[in-house]
């Protein structure tokens, strides 16, 4: 999506000037500060910053885990009151039940949020089987590789069919190999079902690769320090995949200048 398209879609999700402390015993931690961003509907953002900037922070606050300390949070230009049924979560590890079977870890979610079983179960079946797992249903996750468990844990996040996936670092688990391969099935996935979607990554290729858009964000407290578009006009009118992407002309420009806005020092 390009900026005129971007702007002419309403924003899914917006953020006014966030600011979170979090308070505990050894005093006050500053996370974020002053965050004003939005998120056209159907777009694909990434967020990087340096860990302990406060990236998992902003992802929970979007879900409504946790309130803002100061500013505002919209989803559909209303503001964030609590968890909402048009939000999926999905999380660093994967965090399925070693002792439920893949179609029940895949049922998790829409059980919670009290979908009615038999429409659960038909979602749960049909995006197992449209993930190649059809076969696994019965299986136990110890039973599955890690991409195979990841792509379960999607289909969980996608069986109650939320508009917006919020993504913190899903992939961090998996062996580089297996990361863009699941990069790319996952970035497909979403922008085929027309997901918003907001990746948290610190991996500068996956979040060119996967993305419309990626934000930098300052060391803590986090801030926007900047937002750079990603286009690749060399791979013609389709966007290319996230594997793709890394041997198109353009892609060095942005890992480029990404690498400098991170600062990226090596302490010593
Ligand atoms: P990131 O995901 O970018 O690594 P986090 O959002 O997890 O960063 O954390 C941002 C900052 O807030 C870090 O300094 C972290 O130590 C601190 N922090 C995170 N969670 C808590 C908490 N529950 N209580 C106190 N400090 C926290
Ligand atoms: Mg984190």
């Amino acid at each position: 999506m390009n900026d005129r398209a971007a702007a002419a879609r309403p924003l899914k999700v917006e953020l006014r000037e966030v600011g979170l402390r979090y308070f505990g015993r050894e005093g006050e931690t500053e996370a974020l500060a002053g965050i004003s961003l939005g998120v056209a509907e159907g777009e694909f953002v990434s967020i990087i910053g340096q860990s302990g900037c406060g990236k998992s922070t902003l992802l929970s606050l979007v879900a409504g885990i946790m309130a803002p300390t100061s500013g505002a949070i919209l989803l559909d230009g209303r503001p964030v009151r609590g968890p909402d049924r048009r939000v999926g979560y999905m999380l660093q590890q994967d965090y399925l039940f070693e002792w439920r079977t893949i179609l029940e870890n895949t049922l998790l979610g829409a059980q919670i949020q009290g979908v009615e079983p038999r429409a659960a179960r038909d979602r749960a079946v049909m995006l197992l089987s449209r993930y190649g797992l059809g076969k696994f249903m019965d299986h136990l996750p110890r039973q599955l590789s890690g991409g195979m468990r990841q792509r379960v844990a999607l289909a969980r996040t996608l069986c109650t069919d939320p508009d917006v996936v919020l993504l913190d670092e899903p992939f961090s688990a998996l062996d580089s190999q297996t990361r863009i391969a699941i990069a790319d099935e996952i970035a497909d996935i979403l922008r085929r079902e027309g997901k918003t979607a907001i990746l948290v990554t610190h991996d500068i290729a996956e979040a060119i690769g996967m993305a419309d858009r990626v934000i930098v964000l300052s060391r803590r407290p986090g801030r926007v320090r900047s937002s750079h578009l990603i286009e690749f006009a060399s791979a013609g009118a389709a966007r290319p995949s996230p594997m793709q992407a890394r041997n198109a002309i353009e892609f060095n420009g942005y890992f480029n200048r990404l690498w400098q806005e991170l600062e990226v020092h090596v302490e010593g």
